[in-house]
């Protein structure tokens, strides 16, 4: 099923944007074992993402197919030692603390780590992130940190609101990807759009997916 899944979503998914971007779908790896994990990337998933640091370490070596992984959860600071060199892009930079202490440890370790900066596009209380109108100048603090590559920007729409109201949401988080790429030329994901709302985010101009329940089903509680 799993697979089967994979592959009918690898299918639905446009080669590109229409700003002409190819389009990276990344597994939503959350509470799904290492089995099921597997399938995907036998159906085709080459990008898993995890939200929970604990999970990432249990399943790592049990993962087939040398995946890219990526880090899509809210991340503790005491954590991020565990991750260090094992993840090529984290994409919930939610905060200048967070930032400047995986700066700080990445350079320890002779490391550069590739982040997206997570912006709260609802302006959502259970949400992380910096406010849209805060995006360029967290861009500008957080890419001169000497160990960080910004590679992007990620945001999640809030699962409630008329399409219109999405829509223009996902259309004001492509407008401030534009306006920092045009500064940087290493700014090239725009991380936007799950299961129920992929499709809008895309139509958009996201070029990176996560996607959970449309691959895996319902997640286990
Ligand atoms: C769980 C999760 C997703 C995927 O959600 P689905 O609705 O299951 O596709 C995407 N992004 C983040 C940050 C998540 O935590």
């Amino acid at each position: 099923m799993i697979e089967e899944n994979t592959k009918t979503l690898l299918e639905e998914i446009p080669a590109t944007n229409p700003f002409g971007e190819k389009i990276t779908l990344v597994a939503a790896v959350k509470l799904q074992t290492a089995d099921s994990i597997n399938r995907a990337i036998c159906g085709g998933i080459t990008d898993i993402g995890d939200n929970h640091v604990q999970e990432f370490r249990d399943k790592y070596e049990l993962i087939n197919g040398n995946p890219r992984r990526h880090f899509i959860g809210r991340l503790q600071t005491n954590k991020i030692k565990y991750l260090l060199g094992k993840v090529d892009l984290y994409h919930s930079v939610d905060r200048y603390n967070l930032a400047e202490e995986l700066s700080k440890k990445s350079e320890a370790k002779g490391l550069t780590s590739n982040i997206l900066i997570q912006i709260n596009i609802g302006n959502e209380e259970t949400k992380g992130g910096f406010a849209l109108k805060e995006a360029e100048i967290a861009y500008e603090r957080i890419s001169a940190l000497p160990a960080l590559k910004v590679e992007g920007l990620m945001a999640m729409l809030p699962f409630e609101g008329s399409e219109e109201y999405l829509r223009s949401l996902a259309r004001n988080m492509r407008r401030i990807f534009e306006e920092i790429k045009k500064k940087d030329g290493n700014i090239k994901y725009l991380s936007m759009g799950m299961s129920g709302d992929w499709k809008l985010c895309v139509e958009e101009g996201s070029n990176m997916i996560r996607v959970g329940t449309a691959i895996f089903g319902k997640r286990p509680a």
